[in-house]
């Protein structure tokens, strides 16, 4: 028996940190509200939701939808993204991001990533620029904003369009404005694990009124509005939120502003803890342009050789152990994931030739990159400093993971 809980020593922590989703009365009380109203479908909750997304995040329009996926694929669809178009974005996302342009009928072109950020390298967007590019779509990535006048200054000149995935940024600013409405559309997912939730749900917010039309048409069946129900202009599918969900996010929405202060609270202080913790690195700290910090846990990487050889596999599952449950990243840059490389998988299209890609920068991030959720953020200091005691056990034995 050795000393680590992985080797049947004795776990550090008995209880997690923190546990997610949290709510309270006010969240019990909407539910039955909408329960008893027996108006359980797209009505005033959803709509309420929707102003007050828009207004909290600094939008003229949203409009929601059931979940981050159906929105990016809506805003592609509701931009006029298509056959034969080029979609620039990242590979260091999730699947969602690439697979809306696809299903959109579009092709991604994959541009690396800047180490400190683990987002789309801007200096690197303009050499992938061709003449069948017609959008960008960047991902504010756990948070950190893109710098998004760079990006947009590029846009203009080379006349695209630009889609925020912005999957990752409730409440985030970039110099005073909202992040996912800096873009032609931004997005947003309210899936069980981000920052507010209703287990489901997403959003859509533009600031162009022909644009907010056109999604809201794309969400709901392809119907216009002011015109018959069975009426539809453009094909689509049923993409409506329910008033459930809506209830359940106003309800987690008016919990966001002290989250967030919350969590940036504990990320400032793990941060600087962790600049000493061998064989732990940080990502580059926050730029100054980001103006209103929401972070979506935090970005890790785990460096095996300070640690003797021991695997950032091995290092999780000891820390899981320990009480402490984190996140590996990704385990393929987007250009090698298997459904990609399938041509079956694909619309007709010049694609790039994925399967003899090698991104030098997301390649790396792959391999050492591990994600601390965000809502272990929410615990408070005091709770979150045994994150720090439980990675200084292990390093003291580090021999035993091997
Ligand atoms: C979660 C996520 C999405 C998709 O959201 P869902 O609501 O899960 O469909 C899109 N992009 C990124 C970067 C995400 O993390």
């Amino acid at each position: 028996m050795g000393k680590l809980a992985i080797n049947g020593g004795e776990a550090f922590r008995k209880e997690p940190l923190f546990t997610w989703p949290m709510h309270d009365q006010a969240e019990e009380q909407a539910m039955m509200d909408v329960l008893k109203s027996g108006k359980w479908w797209y009505g005033a909750k959803v709509k309420e939701f929707e102003c007050l997304y828009a207004d909290f995040q600094g939008a003229k329009h949203g409009i929601s939808c059931v979940n981050g996926t159906a929105a990016l694929y809506i805003a592609m669809k509701a931009l006029g993204i298509g056959p034969g178009d080029e979609v620039i974005t990242t590979p260091w996302t999730f699947v969602a991001t690439s697979a809306a342009i696809v299903q959109a009928g579009a092709i991604p072109v994959f541009v690396d990533i800047e180490p400190e950020s683990l987002n789309l390298d801007i200096k690197q967007i303009e050499a992938a620029i061709t003449p069948k590019t017609k959008a960008i779509c960047p991902v504010h990535f756990f948070g950190r904003p893109l710098d998004m006048d760079r990006l947009m200054a590029i846009a203009k000149k080379h006349k695209l369009l630009v889609v925020e995935d912005a999957a990752h940024s409730w409440g985030g600013k970039y110099k005073d404005k909202g992040l996912g409405c800096i873009g032609d559309t931004g997005t947003f997912s309210f899936q069980f694990s981000k920052n507010m939730t209703a287990g489901e749900g997403g959003i859509i917010l533009c600031n162009d009124d022909d644009i907010q039309t056109n999604v809201w048409s794309y969400m709901n069946c392809g119907r216009w509005p002011g015109k018959p129900w069975y009426h539809m202009e453009n094909i689509s599918g049923n993409y409506r939120m329910t008033e459930f969900q809506a209830a359940l996010l106003i309800a987690q929405l008016a919990r966001m502003k002290s989250q967030m202060a919350q969590r940036l609270i504990t990320h400032d202080f793990l941060y600087d803890k962790l600049q000493s913790v061998p064989g732990i690195e940080t990502l580059g700290p926050d730029p100054d342009y980001s103006t209103q910090r929401s972070h979506h846990g935090m970005c890790l990487r785990f460096i095996s050789e300070v640690w003797g050889g021991v695997t950032r596999e091995k290092f999780l599952e000891a820390m899981d152990a320990e009480g402490i449950t984190l996140m590996s990243g990704y385990v393929f840059p987007m250009y090698r994931m298997p459904a990609f490389l399938k041509p079956e998988n694909l619309p007709p299209g010049d694609y790039p030739d994925y399967s003899s890609m090698y991104q030098p920068v997301v390649e790396k991030a792959v391999e050492e990159v591990f994600l601390m959720p965000q809502h272990l953020l929410l615990a408070k200091p005091e709770l979150a400093e045994d994150f720090l005691r439980v990675i200084e056990k292990l390093y003291d034995n580090r021999q035993e993971l091997l």
